[in-house]
C-alpha cells in the first residue's frame, strides 16, 4: 500500500548549532547517531524508506529549526537558503520526497511571502514551525499574515514541538520530564489551544492545522474540553462555533508520528475521524520500519488505512495520486 509519511527531518551542516539546545534531552549517543542521520538525505534515509515501505517522505527541518534564530534578518536569509536546498532535493526525486517550508516568523511580513514562494515556486505542500518564536505563538496577532497565506493557498501549517520558551514551575526539579518524553506534548497541545481560543480559526474557518505524535493527546480531552467550556468562566473570548472540539474536528489534522500504538490510534479515529489521520514516522528519531510494521497491522478497516497511508496527504498536500512514470 503506497505509504507517504508527513514528520521526517533533515538538517544542513550550516545549520546543525539550532540543534544544540534539542541535544540536551536525548542521551549523548542517541543524538550523534540521530545528528548523523539528518544531514544524510538521500543515501541511507533512501535506503531506509525502501527497505520500510516509505514511498514518499514529506521533509522538514529539524527542531528547533528557525525558530531559535533571534536575528529576524539571519532568519529570513537562513529560510531562503534552506527552503532553495530543500527545493534541490526534492527535484532530484520528484517521487521520494515534499517539502515543508521553514519559516522565518521572526518577521511576518517576510514570513508570508516565503511561505507564498515555497508553495507557488517551490513545489512544497505548506509549511513545519517549530513551537514558538523567541516567545511568540502562532495565534500572535501579527501572524495572521502567514495564516491568511496558508488558507488561502489551502495548505497545512505544521506545529511541531521545541523546547518550551521556559521551563514551568511543575517541570522544576525534574528536568527527566522536559522534552519529547513530555514536556513537548504539553507545551504542544497548549499552543495548539491557543489557536482556537485565539481566534485563528474564526478568522480562517477552513485553516488547516497538522499536529504529530497523535495530535498530542488532544484527541483524547474533546468531551471534557466541551463540557468545561460551557461551564467555564470564558473570560471575554467568544467563540464562532459552539464547542471548542467543533474546531479541533475541523481544523485538526494529525498524524502518527512517534506513536506507533493501536489504542491512541482508535481513540484518534473516534474522535478525529479518518479524514484527518496521516502517517508519519519521524525520522531519524524512529525506527521507519517500526511505524510501517504498526500502520499495515493496525485494526483499523482497510479503507481508513488507505486513507491515513496516503489518500489523505495526496488530497491535503497535493501530492499526485500517481508518481511521474520516470522512462
Ligand atoms: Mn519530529
Amino acid at each position: 500500500m503506497r505509504t507517504i509519511a508527513l514528520e521526517e527531518h533533515f538538517v544542513t551542516e550550516a545549520l546543525t548549532g539550532y540543534g544544540a539546545s534539542t541535544a540536551d534531552v536525548a542521551q549523548p549517543h542517541v543524538w550523534a547517531e540521530a545528528s548523523r542521520r539528518l544531514l544524510d538525505l538521500t543515501g541511507e534515509r533512501l535506503a531506509e524508506m525502501d527497505t520500510s515501505g516509505v514511498d514518499v517522505a514529506v521533509l522538514s527541518l529539524n527542531s528547533p529549526g528557525l525558530q531559535a534564530e533571534t536575528d529576524a534578518a539571519t532568519a529570513v536569509r537562513a529560510a531562503t537558503t534552506v527552503n532553495d536546498f530543500l527545493a534541490g532535493v526534492i527535484a532530484e526525486h520528484p517521487d521520494r520526497f515534499g517539502g515543508f517550508a521553514a519559516l522565518p516568523l521572526q518577521d511576518p511580513a517576510a514570513a508570508a511571502k516565503e511561505l507564498d514562494r515555497a508553495v507557488t515556486q517551490l513545489g512544497f505542500s505548506g509549511a513545519l514551525v517549530n513551537a514558538h518564536t523567541n516567545g511568540v505563538y502562532l495565534d500572535d496577532p501579527s501572524l495572521r499574515t502567514v495564516w491568511e497565506r496558508a488558507a488561502g493557498f489551502d495548505v497545512p501549517l505544521y506545529l511541531h514541538p521545541g523546547n518550551g520558551y521556559d521551563t514551568a514551575h511543575v517541570l522544576s526539579g525534574h528536568p527527566e520530564l522536559v522534552g519529547p518524553m513530555w514536556s513537548w506534548g504539553t507545551d504542544t497541545s497548549t499552543h495548539a489551544l491557543r489557536l482556537v481560543f485565539g481566534g485563528v480559526f474564526d478568522d480562517f474557518p477552513d485553516a488547516k492545522l497538522l499536529l504529530g505524535h497523535m495530535g498530542e493527546g488532544l484527541p483524547a480531552t474533546l468531551w471534557r474540553l466541551d463540557s468545561r467550556w460551557a461551564f467555564h468562566n470564558h473570560r471575554g473570548i467568544e467563540l464562532a462555533r459552539e464547542r471548542p472540539s467543533d474546531y479541533l474536528r475541523h481544523n485538526l489534522y494529525i498524524t502518527t508520528s512517534g506513536v506507533c500504538s493501536d489504542a491512541p490510534l482508535l481513540c484518534a479515529l473516534l474522535a478525529l475521524g479518518a479524514e484527518h489521520i496521516l502517517f508519519a514516522t519521524d525520522y531519524p528519531f524512529e525506527s521507519m520500519s517500526v511505524a510501517t510494521t504498526f500502520i499495515e497491522t493496525a485494526p483499523v478497516s482497510e479503507a481508513d488505512r488507505a486513507k491515513i497511508t496516503h489518500g489523505n496527504a495526496e488530497r491535503l498536500l497535493r501530492i499526485p495520486a500517481t508518481p511521474a512514470l520516470v522512462s
